[in-house]
């Protein structure tokens, strides 16, 4: 994870920057677009792809895996090299490792049509939505998970009030540890308290490990030993 060198997602290889930005066509789209990083074969990806890609890995993961823990399920898709160290993939992520985990823990869901439903809402949510609405995405998509697997809607009247006390819970424990914001660090926090929440309102125990952060060294803005993630600050 020291390694701050990115690497080609088509061929691995390293890629370059130049200083002034060029005509890129991207690998998967082919539409062109003004770039100023390539690797050294010239392989080029948009962001709009990027975030596609990264969605269908996570997509992927959510649907195959075997594990009732939702904090690891998280961790093995923001180890994905598509999923960037922020952004709004991770609106989709939180839900999907819910969902991954409660339906391994003996839920009664369907997980593939409750993982488009979620990919639906979950990317309507923009980015920076922690800072400029007050409502951090990745607490969003924890209500999001409640609201599926309830089959909340804004006529429910038990659901509805689950779904919006989920998020609750989880902006709560994102607010009290404050900015600057991390995607890894609200994800991890918002998954516990769909944890505990689940647990206590629908009966079904997912597992949950102790996250010891392993992004910190790719998070410019980390808030260090104010994280209760970050068992290695004095390292940092
Ligand atoms: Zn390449
Ligand atoms: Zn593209």
């Amino acid at each position: 994870m020291g390694d701050t060198k990115k690497a080609c997602l088509i061929c691995g290889e390293e890629l370059n920057y130049l200083k002034h930005g060029i005509d890129m066509e991207c690998e998967f789209c082919h539409k062109k677009y003004n770039s100023n990083a390539s690797c050294v074969h010239g392989h080029y990806v948009c962001d709009s792809c990027h975030g596609k890609q990264a969605i269908e890995r996570i997509r992927e993961i959510c649907l195959t895996s075997n594990s009732t823990d939702p904090l690891e399920i998280a961790v093995h898709m923001m180890n994905d090299p598509y999923v960037h160290m922020h952004g709004n993939e991770h609106h989709v992520l939180v839900g999907a490792a819910l969902l991954a985990a409660f339906y391994n823990a003996g839920g009664k869901i369907e997980l593939t049509g409750a993982f488009e439903e979620l990919r639906k809402r979950g990317s309507q949510v923009p980015g920076g939505v922690c800072g400029f609405w007050g409502c951090c995405g990745a607490a969003v998509s924890s209500g999001i998970f409640i609201s599926i697997i309830t089959g909340s809607t804004p006529l429910s009247i038990d659901e509805w009030g689950l779904a919006n006390r989920m998020t609750s819970a989880s902006l709560k424990a994102i607010g009290e540890v404050g900015g600057a914001r991390c995607c890894k660090r609200d994800s991890f926090l918002a998954i516990e308290q769909a944890i505990y929440f689940c647990r206590e309102h629908l009966g079904v125990a997912m597992k949950k490990s102790n996250i010891q952060c392993q992004f910190f060294n790719r998070n410019k803005q980390c808030i260090g030993s104010r994280c209760p993630y970050n068992k290695h600050y004095a390292e940092f």
